[in-house]
């Protein structure tokens, strides 16, 4: 990090705030120009609160050398991390299609669906039986009931289990699942994070409604720096002025993540259409971005549905999707 000094500033300033950079357990090293003066800091940087010291009203500016994301930073981890769940490894070259409804409403709705995207091709299954809902009286989801059901498929089935956790206290109906699902309206609960953070799950981490992706990484990074490491993150979609699209999909999310991260990043074309007709051709974009995987809503019966069946496809639709899909990667490899 460096703070450039304002022009005028005395040398007793100067050292004082060097004084106090010391007290953080900084070192310093001190550039003095001919009218500007920069103070370059070395070590953590991270307790550092840059709008307390752009306040002062001897600092010109302050910049940030590195990211403030250090456990998800690609810079001190050059290879993509492979993460494993269910037997299925996801980034570094692995790619992963969740697949499921937006909804567990019940066994026979469940199983038909699970049956169906494991046939098309899916390797993971996704189904939320705690839904985050914008009106409390919308369908709130079978809480531990579709817990159960979610455990019956995943016997029936072989596949692995993701689902959304809204509520630390649920934590132990999530023993049978794979990856837990952090959604995007709790990206930023950071007490939900840091628990997660001493699980040893697989957690899954969708970018919030209205977050930069340097928010969904350190996002990443409270659950990391929790000690698990297992983290997969999530474009779903962000608000934008647009309103044909219930989101805006942001595909470049995927190179920059990329770049910026080791973590692997998935796509849910889904949330980030919000219309099941515009689904195939932007999972077909997600996955040529290069992505590491895909989250899919697939419904036996979409206009019936308790939640989400206007983006959901048919279990016909996602096999449909799931051959172009192959033929996508095989043209990136
Ligand atoms: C979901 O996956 O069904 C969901 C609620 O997603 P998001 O958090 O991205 O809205
Ligand atoms: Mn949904």
């Amino acid at each position: 990090m460096i703070a450039i000094m304002k022009q005028g500033t005395t040398t007793e300033q100067r050292d004082n705030l060097c004084q106090w950079f010391k007290t953080m357990g900084l070192d310093v090293h001190i550039s003095q120009g001919e009218y500007t003066t920069i103070i370059g800091l070395i070590g953590d940087t991270s307790k550092v609160d840059i709008n307390l010291l752009e306040s002062l009203s001897i600092i010109d500016s302050v910049k940030r050398i590195t990211e403030p994301f250090k456990n998800a930073n690609r810079k001190f981890h050059a290879q993509p991390t492979i993460i494993e769940a269910a037997g299925q490894k996801i980034g570094g070259g692995h790619f992963q299609i969740i697949a499921g409804p937006c909804s567990v409403e019940n066994e026979e709705q469940i199983l038909s669906v699970a049956r169906g995207v494991k046939e098309a091709g899916a390797t993971l299954f996704r189904g939320g039986a705690f839904k985050p809902r914008t009106s409390p009286y919308d369908f709130q989801g079978l809480h531990g009931e579709g817990m159960r059901l979610l455990s019956l498929a995943k016997k029936e089935t072989g596949l692995g289990i993701v689902t959304e956790i809204m509520n630390i206290n649920d934590l132990p109906l999530f023993e049978d699942v794979d990856i837990i699902q952090v959604g995007a309206r709790n990206m930023q609960n950071f007490d939900l994070l840091k628990e997660l953070g001493r699980t040893d799950k697989v957690i899954l981490i969708k970018r919030g409604l209205a977050s930069t992706l340097k928010e969904l990484l350190m996002s990443a990074e409270y659950v990391m720096s929790g000690g698990n490491e297992k983290v997969v993150l999530c474009e779903r979609g962000i608000r934008t002025f647009e309103t044909y699209t219930r989101n805006t999909l942001d595909v470049s999310a995927v190179p920059m993540l990329h770049e910026l991260s080791h973590l692997p990043v998935i796509v849910d074309p889904s949330h980030g259409t919000g219309i099941a007709r515009m689904v195939p051709s932007m999972a077909l974009a997600a996955a040529a971005s290069g992505a590491d995987g895909l989250m899919i809503e697939v419904h036996n019966d979409p206009e019936h549905a308790l939640s989400d069946g206007a983006q959901s496809l048919t279990p016909a639709q996602f096999a449909d999707l799931t051959k172009r899909i192959e033929k996508i990667r095989e043209a990136i490899s």
